[in-house]
């Protein structure tokens, strides 16, 4: 069925004049939108704003009330396919640009977010439920990997190989990898995607995108800007689907010859799949997965530090963070006191909806979420845990909030041992010696981030060389960074976002032997 242009049902028409496959004049670089005019409807495909090919939409609600936001495209194969085709239409001019050019347009990309910082923290806080003030750093946070990327284009390095015989010239370049499709899920709408959609683009790569179900309007309105900011039509296309729509779009990437990698954050098992399902054209992967993130408290921590590092770490986005500490082990000498002072402070968290300028938890993503949160707590007191804080569900203020909880006497029977809560839920381990912390905190199949809390020297060597994951944390409890390289061991997957290493996801080495020039 004929794709057709999308007339937007929220945004007005000025907007969605702007957006009819041209780039903003210079005049509008730093335009500031209004919330209800960053929101699209339509998938973004070679530069146009298109309905699915056959009409279908879906509905995208706020998590703090279920009240519907928006109606997206709900895509399928076809509209895969027109993506897939503008992309790979699209990516030798693009991959010819000079680097400096590339990174110019993604600076004007990042410096365009920030303008519009307050309008995307708002939209972020309305479909994903996160504090506002949570939802514009996040914003600054995708803005700082956009103008990373937009750096590491112009310094896109090969070698020349020293000389092995006589008149042969033999050198390594890194070329862009191709198409490229990028998947990404609800917890950080604006954040993950950009961290993918930036490498790619610097590199030289045209992308495929999709977004999760709960969470496609932030998306939307990044590639809004990034068309402002004048990425080509067709270098950067993306499309809305809903979970069950997204299985057949997606399953058209993974079969596509000319979509050469796939960067995907999300559950272990959807990784697997994609790994299975991309294995018939040897697509490059980048698997950012689940965490089950261990955190050690030694006897000889700085137990305020530790206390605050537990905040920042655990309750960020209230506990749905791939980095989460999931399982929080604590030495017999300070496992009282620990508790004691974490669950005062956690029990002071405000929790409320985004709106509230106090709020510092929000609601939790969705009724499944939710059934989790609660089904992982049962299931820990049934099997001994102790309540210090919270423990129940908070119906008075919406269909999806949860107290933040603290349980002590955790054991290893418990569910919320063996799988990720994903919510506002610190459960506390009791260890002896060093030893047994490290083999606890390394009996799981994941391996993405670690946290451990201690003020010698060489156990903080010991310790940080022993844990099995891509990340430690030593005595700190905010990791992320653009300037460092963010991924995981074992199940938790491969490649690495942010960094110098991360636009190596993005390229491939050609080889070139030159001879007969004696
Ligand atoms: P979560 O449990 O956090 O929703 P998922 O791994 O299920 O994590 O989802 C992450 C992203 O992967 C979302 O964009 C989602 O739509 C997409 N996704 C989930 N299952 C599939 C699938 N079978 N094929 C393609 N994409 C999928």
């Amino acid at each position: 069925m004929q794709a057709t242009l999308f007339t937007p049902n929220i945004t007005d028409a000025g907007h969605a004049h702007d957006c009819a496959g041209r780039a903003n004049p210079e005049g509008n670089m730093n335009r500031q939108y209004e919330l209800k005019e960053l929101i699209q409807s339509g998938n973004f495909v070679d530069g146009k704003w298109l309905e699915a090919a056959d009409h279908a939409r879906f509905s995208v609600s706020n998590p703090a009330t279920g009240e519907s936001i928006a109606q997206v495209a709900d895509s399928g194969p076809a509209d895969a396919r027109a993506a897939t085709d503008a992309a790979a239409r699209a990516l030798p001019a693009w991959r010819d640009r000079l680097p400096k050019e590339r990174s110019v347009i993604l600076h004007k990309w990042a410096a365009l977010i920030m303008a519009n910082q307050d309008s995307l923290g708002a939209l972020i806080s309305l479909e994903q439920g996160k504090p506002l003030a949570e939802g514009k750093g996040e914003v600054a946070y995708g803005a700082s990997y956009v103008s990373w990327f937009a750096d590491e284009a112009t310094r896109i390095y090969g070698d020349i190989i020293p000389q092995q015989q006589r008149g042969k010239r033999m050198t390594a370049i890194r070329e862009p990898i191709g198409v490229v499709a990028a998947i990404t899920p609800w917890n950080f709408p604006l954040a993950m995607i950009a961290r993918k959609i930036a490498p790619a683009l610097a590199a030289g790569c045209t992308v495929v995108a999709k977004p999760a179900e709960d969470t496609p309007l932030t998306a939307s309105a990044l590639v809004l800007l990034a068309h402002g900011a004048g990425v080509p039509a067709g270098a950067l296309n993306l499309i809305t689907a809903s979970r069950e729509h997204a299985i057949a779009a997606v399953a058209d990437w993974l079969e596509d010859p000319r979509v050469r990698k796939i960067t995907f954050t999300g559950s272990t098992p959807v990784g697997k799949y994609l790994a299975r399902e991309s294995a018939g054209t040897l697509k490059k992967l980048s698997l950012e997965l689940g965490g089950n993130a261990p955190f050690i408290v030694f006897d000889d921590a700085d137990l305020e530090a530790a206390v605050d590092g537990m905040l920042v770490s655990k309750f960020r986005n209230g506990g749905q963070t791939c980095v989460c500490p999931n399982r929080v082990y604590v030495q017999a000498g300070v496992y009282e006191r620990f508790g004691e002072m974490l669950s005062r402070r956690v029990a002071a968290l405000k929790v409320a909806p985004a709106t509230d300028a106090a709020a510092q938890i929000g609601p939790m993503i969705n009724a499944r979420a939710l059934d989790k949160i609660a089904r992982h707590v049962d299931d820990a007191v049934e099997h001994g845990a102790r309540v210090l804080a919270g423990g129940r569900q908070l119906a008075e203020l919406g269909p999806n909030y949860y107290a933040p909880t603290v349980l002590a006497d955790a054991n290893h029977d418990m569910l919320l041992c063996r799988e990720e809560t994903f919510g506002p839920v610190v459960a506390m381990f009791k260890f002896e010696t060093e030893e047994e912390a490290i083999l606890a905190a390394n009996d799981t199949p994941f391996g993405l981030a670690s946290y451990f809390y201690s003020e010698s020297p060489k156990r903080i060597d010991r310790v940080s060389r022993a844990l099995e994951t891509g990340i430690v944390g030593v005595n700190e409890g905010a990791l992320a960074s653009e300037a460092a390289p963010f991924g995981g061991v074992k199940e938790s997957g491969y490649g690495r976002e942010g960094s110098k290493y991360g636009l190596d996801d993005y390229l491939s080495i050609k080889y070139i032997c030159q001879g007969n020039l004696a």
